[in-house]
């Protein structure tokens, strides 16, 4: 088999010519020699954590392998459409159950995450196993101990990454309808349906490829970017009328919902998910900050436009990270300290905003 599988390197796509033959000869040997795969991702897990790893997971069964996926903790609501997402192995629920999986695997593969702490409870078990780990990710300084790295920051998911890995194997023709609805799913939620990350025009042939496969776009989008709940939309409508502070001259949006709010809108996980993005909207607005008083941190979201480094900012004062773009992290303490020490440090990050811009619209 794994001389039929490097002569099927030659067929690749050219598109995916970066990707180093190497590291696919290495990719195709380990999985020649695996028979019991772990596809594992971050804590939260978002349409580009499932996306990838039920995507893998959709391709190598139909290899014949034993393949299935653990996350952390929870997939929100908006992605159960997904094909088989009622396997996904939930460690907060399962924990036996995940471990079993972990420890009987002979491969484990990381998607998009670049350090282990991202996987908060899960990340010690993945970290002692045996099993041979491959990363696959998109984040930017990887800090994992894995055999293989495919770590490409410039790519718009860790779900395109995963296509053009599986076009450079010459898997292309095995890819089913199941593993094509995961991967676009990614894609589209980490380019936030094609507006942002799209710096490459290949996306545009990868979302053709992947429709070609019989991946449904319109129903992605309606599932996981539209539909929410009536409480959902309460709370955001809320989150925008009544807790929308903007920093004209800092040309910063930000929201703050404590516990209370998340209560009386009935909050459920990913209720948010989307909100940090609106006050981008507002023209001449350069980035947005959505703190969220969560039951045992405050969770930190940024988005920006214009390349200003929300990243920095969540490495600086929330222990966190991410794209430059799109970023978060978690603060240990009250809301209001959490509130403050950004708005104290707001001006350090001044000097990013660019000086040509658009009038803020705010009256
Ligand atoms: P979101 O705002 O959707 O929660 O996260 C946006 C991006 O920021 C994620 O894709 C992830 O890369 C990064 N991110 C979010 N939360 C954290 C965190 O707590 N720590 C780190 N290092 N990165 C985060
Ligand atoms: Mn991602």
């Amino acid at each position: 088999m794994l001389i039929e599988l490097i002569r099927s390197v030659n067929k690749k796509l050219k598109m995916n010519d970066f990707l180093e033959t190497n590291d696919i000869k290495r990719f195709l040997s380990l999985l020649d020699k695996s028979e019991r795969i772990v596809l594992t991702c971050h804590v939260h897990p978002d349409g580009d954590a499932i996306g990838s790893t039920l995507g893998l997971m959709h391709l190598f069964r139909d290899l014949g392998k034993h393949a299935t996926v653990v996350v952390p903790d929870t997939p929100p609501r908006s992605l159960r459409f997904l094909p088989d997402f009622n396997e996904i192995a939930v460690y907060t629920r399962h924990d036996p159950y995940c471990s079993r999986l972990i420890e009987e695997s002979d491969l484990i593969i990381c998607c998009d995450f670049n350090t282990s702490s991202r996987q908060d409870h899960l990340a010690p078990l993945i970290n002692s196993a045996k099993s041979i780990k491959i990363l696959i990710d998109h984040h930017e300084e990887p800090d994992m101990n894995c055999e293989l790295q495919f770590s490409y920051p410039e790519m718009s998911s860790t779900c395109e990454l995963v296509f053009r890995i599986i076009a450079a194997c010459g898997f292309y023709s095995d890819l089913n309808h199941n593993s094509a609805t995961c991967l676009l799913t990614g894609l589209i939620t980490d380019t936030q349906n094609f507006t942002v990350n799209c710096r490459n025009n290949d996306i545009y042939e990868i979302l053709a490829k992947l429709m070609d496969k019989g991946a449904d776009k319109r129903k992605i989008i309606e599932e996981c970017i539209k539909a929410c709940s009536y409480w959902s939309l309460k709370l955001k409508s809320h989150a925008l009328s009544d807790k929308l502070e903007i920093f004209p001259s800092h040309r910063c949006g930000l929201i703050t919902i404590n516990k209370d709010e998340l209560a009386e809108y009935k909050y459920e996980k990913g209720d948010t998910e989307g909100l940090v993005n609106e006050p981008l909207n507002i023209r001449g607005m350069v980035y947005s900050v959505f703190m969220r008083e969560d039951s045992d941190c405050i969770k930190v979201s940024c988005r920006s436009k214009y390349e200003f480094p929300v990243s920095q900012i969540c490495k600086d004062l929330f222990n966190g990270g991410g794209h430059r773009m799109a970023a978060g992290g978690e603060y240990y303490g009250s809301l209001e300290e959490c509130r403050n020490l950004f708005i104290n440090h707001i001006k350090d990050y001044d000097s990013f905003i660019p000086k040509k811009l658009e009038k803020l619209e705010i009256n």
